[in-house]
């Protein structure tokens, strides 16, 4: 770890809950995690799952109905927004538009009584860090989105937060600019060490960004891990639904072995017996015989020029399959499908 991180906090919400007095829902119920220092968390979910909420009672803005919010071990619900050594920043950059880039970056040093030299060297060091430095007489009117999206993320760098908190910080931006931002994003926060909380949607961005995801539907928190983990091993079925898995076989479990509708499979490992549904990821399934082989016929083909997408059907079960650009299967083709056990993973209902 580099020496910055030392400087990070470590996060934790205990049994979280929130409900807004006038609509009485929860927004939050019970979440429970911890985030490390220098460690970046997404807060990832659909439109209203709560990751706002939670971004807000971290930061101070809201009192959670119950549970606790803890910096490096201490709850942090007495101390007002301002003294959390937490920074944040939002979906809108929100600039001031009359003031320069330098004037909008130093705002929050400047009502702190900081020294002018200070203030001039601490912009110069946050421009450079979010590679804006020859900007720092432009008004925000003469930047473009992406623009005044790093000098609100200098201004928030500026004050040397323990925490860093994004909400959706990219989700205005066009998808070039976006994928650029994630990067600098990414660059920024491993050379801080900052400690950060990222809420997005996007599924795609909380993978690249994201040491580890939070996956919260209705206020819960569903699933918390490695990104790769929600893709090899989801937590449940909705959870897999999220990150796109489509193949689902249902079966009965007893030890390592399912009856399936396609025949016997082998599992890498143990299930919970009883009826189980198994998945698999579209580019695990084989086309080839072997332990865990069944008859398909092939229902439809897709050239999508990294890869073949293809639709089987075997014994009822339709299953997608995604096979290298070289693949040449034909509609009604009768072919062997192989589901290799390490990559089949038993869901849990
Ligand atoms: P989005 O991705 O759309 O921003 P979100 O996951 O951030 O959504 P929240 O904004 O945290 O979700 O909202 C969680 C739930 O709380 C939603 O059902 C929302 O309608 C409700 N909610 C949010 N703000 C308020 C409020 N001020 N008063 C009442 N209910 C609210």
């Amino acid at each position: 770890m580099n020496q910055a991180v030392d400087r990070s906090a470590r996060l934790q919400l205990e049994d979280l809950s929130h409900r807004y007095p006038r609509t009485g829902e929860p927004a939050l119920s019970g979440l429970s995690l911890s985030v490390e220092p220098g460690e970046l968390v997404a807060f990832l979910g659909p439109s209203g799952c709560g990751k706002t909420t939670a971004l807000k009672v971290i930061a101070g803005l809201l009192r959670p109905t119950s549970g606790d919010v803890l910096v490096d071990g201490r709850s942090v619900l007495g101390v007002p927004p301002e003294s959390r050594g937490m920074a944040m920043v939002l979906q809108k950059p929100l600039l001031f538009p009359h003031m320069s880039v330098e004037a909008n970056v130093g705002f929050g040093l400047r009502m702190r009584n900081v020294s002018k030299d200070r203030i001039g060297r601490r912009v110069g060091t946050a421009l450079r860090q979010v590679r804006m430095e020859g900007f720092a007489d432009r008004r925000p009117n003469e930047l473009s989105g992406g623009q005044q999206q790093r000098v609100a993320l200098a201004r928030a760098l500026i004050t040397e937060p323990r925490l860093l908190l994004l909400d959706e910080p990219l989700s205005a931006l066009d998808a070039n600019l976006r994928e650029e931002m994630r990067g600098l994003v990414k660059e920024i926060q491993r050379e801080g060490g900052y400690t950060t909380v990222f809420v997005t949607h996007d599924q795609e961005e909380a993978v690249v960004l994201a040491d580890r995801i939070a996956l919260l539907f209705e206020g819960g928190l569903h699933m918390y891990d490695k990104p790769r983990a929600f893709y090899d091993r989801p937590a449940s079925r909705r959870v897999a639904g999220f990150f796109g898995a489509t193949n689902f076989i249902r079966g009965w479990a007893r030890n390592s072995a399912v009856e399936t509708p396609l025949g016997h499979l082998k599992l890498a490992r143990n299930a919970p017996p009883g009826d189980i549904t198994l998945t698999i990821r579209p580019e695990a399934v084989r086309l080839e015989g072997g332990e865990n082989s069944f008859p398909a016929r092939v229902t439809e083909v897709a050239y999508l020029g990294t890869r073949v997408a293809c639709s089987l059907d075997a014994a009822g079960v339709e299953l997608q399959v995604a096979l290298p650009p070289q693949a040449r299967p034909h509609e009604g083709e009768e072919v062997t499908a192989r589901l290799p056990a390490g990559s089949l993973w038993a869901l849990e209902e």
